[in-house]
């Protein structure tokens, strides 16, 4: 019988797969429910959907297109608001479809403006517990980020991430990644045709202006739902947040990268955090699979870098182990042919790990050394710690919550593009 991972079975020890586990079957599948959400379907699937409740074909681009946009560009909740869409389709739709985003479970909003929002996702069988995952909002002066999540827990086993000792619950679907957007926009006020007096930002002033896959999960090992939905994302007649403002963060899935490249066509960011294949290998096992040369080459294919449009370079510092002086020396000389920004990430410490964060005044000289080369190196300044400190008392209560706040600050501290 398979189990299903429930919200403390990350704990068990039996949910923490051997130091030398490249990677873990995912668990589950999504079974969409029988009224699935019209969010996340591109305009294809926006035809499809309706070619499916008896539309005629006749009219299927025009009424999708309309849909779309109160989709996308409204942001509306309820097919009831779709006023240009007639009164028998709008019915029709509501016996067929919702226009439903995870729940949100939890919102924290810190002094400085980071917001978190525990989202569910349905559970898939009767008596399952909700899957959860977390997006966190970073405004910044010039540019608002969005962190989402690309799969409830990861695959891989990276040894100082929380996340790679939890099991795959399963992959997020495309709708459930637009739908982290659709949710900030809904809480945030964000949808630019609001109505003056609504409380809601007006158009030309978007919140949410940038948008990373930084948060729990491989993205490119749930390849189509996130190129679907970063697809989605980029439309500019939609959400319209261009590839340029949208990040994609992987540990190194090599034959994925240029996919990514091709089908998705957003920046990059690599999780490089070691420069010798022996420390990588212990670091992000999957380099046993996709080594620093082959990964370094994938990067330098990556179609249309150029200095405004560089490959960032993940490293986390962790005191004693990649973060001595000649490892800077070495990382600036790894990546010398590739049009590359350097972000040096403290580590966030997690109950139970070997590692630490290096000492700051370390991280300040490892950072001169990048400098010195003619890399800026931004520091990621963990944000919103304040709503950290408030779940703090979730922390003792299990195990599971206190992952979510590594997660949380993690993820703000993403804050660069
Ligand atoms: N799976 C993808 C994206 C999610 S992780 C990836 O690995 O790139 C986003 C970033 O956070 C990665 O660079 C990851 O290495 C880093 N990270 C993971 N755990 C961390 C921790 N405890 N402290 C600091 N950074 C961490
Ligand atoms: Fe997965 Fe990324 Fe964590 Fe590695 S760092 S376990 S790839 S989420």
């Amino acid at each position: 019988m398979t189990t299903l991972a429930t919200p403390s079975s990350e704990t068990s020890g039996a949910s923490i797969a051997p130091a030398d586990f490249i990677e873990k079957a995912p668990l589950e599948r999504y079974v969409p429910p029988a009224r699935p959400s019209l969010v996340g379907l591109s305009r294809s699937g926006l035809i499809e959907a309706l070619a499916g409740i008896g539309v005629p074909e006749g009219k299927r681009k025009m009424r999708a297109q309309q849909i779309w946009s109160w989709l996308y560009v409204r942001g509306v909740t309820g097919f009831a608001q779709m006023t240009s869409v007639s009164k028998e389709l709008r019915a029709v739709l509501e016996a067929n479809f919702t226009l439903a985003r995870p729940d949100v479970v939890a919102e924290q909003i810190s002094v400085d403006g980071t917001r978190k929002w525990l989202l569910r996702l349905p559970g898939e069988r009767a008596g399952e517990a909700p899957h959860e995952v977390e997006c966190v909002y970073i405004p910044d002066t010039d540019r608002g980020t969005l962190c989402l999540s690309s799969q409830v827990g990861c695959t891989l086993t990276c040894s100082f991430c929380h996340t790679g000792t939890q099991r795959l619950v399963r992959n997020l679907t495309a709708g459930e990644i637009v739908g982290q957007i659709m949710v900030a926009r809904d809480r945030l006020g964000d949808w630019t045709a609001a109505q003056p007096g609504t409380g809601q930002s007006g158009a030309g002033r978007r919140l949410v202006t940038n948008i990373v896959m930084m948060g729990m999960g491989e993205p490119l090992y749930n390849f189509e739902a996130v190129r679907d939905a970063l697809l989605v994302v980029a439309d500019h007649e939609g959400l319209g947040i261009s590839k340029r403002r949208i990040t994609l963060s992987t540990s190194g899935v090599v034959p994925n990268i240029a996919r990514a490249g091709s089908e998705i066509g957003t920046m990059l960011a690599i999780s490089l955090h070691a420069v010798t294949d022996t420390l990588r290998d212990e670091l992000v096992p999957l380099n046993r699979k996709f080594p620093i040369k082959v990964l370094l080459e994938a990067c330098r294919n990556y179609p249309g870098l150029s200095n405004s449009k560089r490959i960032t370079f993940e490293y986390v510092m962790l005191k004693g182990v990649n973060d001595s002086l000649a490892d800077a020396r070495a990382l600036v000389k790894l990546v010398r042919n590739i049009p590359a920004k350097i972000n040096l990430i403290p580590f966030n410490p997690w109950p139970g790990t070997r590692y630490e964060c290096s000492d700051w005044e370390q991280i300040e000289k490892f950072s001169e050394v990048i400098f010195a080369a003619g890399h800026a190196s931004p520091v990621r300044t963990p944000r919103g710690r304040d709503i950290l400190a408030a779940c703090g008392q979730l922390k003792s209560a299990s195990e599971k919550l206190s992952a979510r706040e590594r997660l949380a600050l993690r993820a703000m501290a993403m804050t660069d593009d």
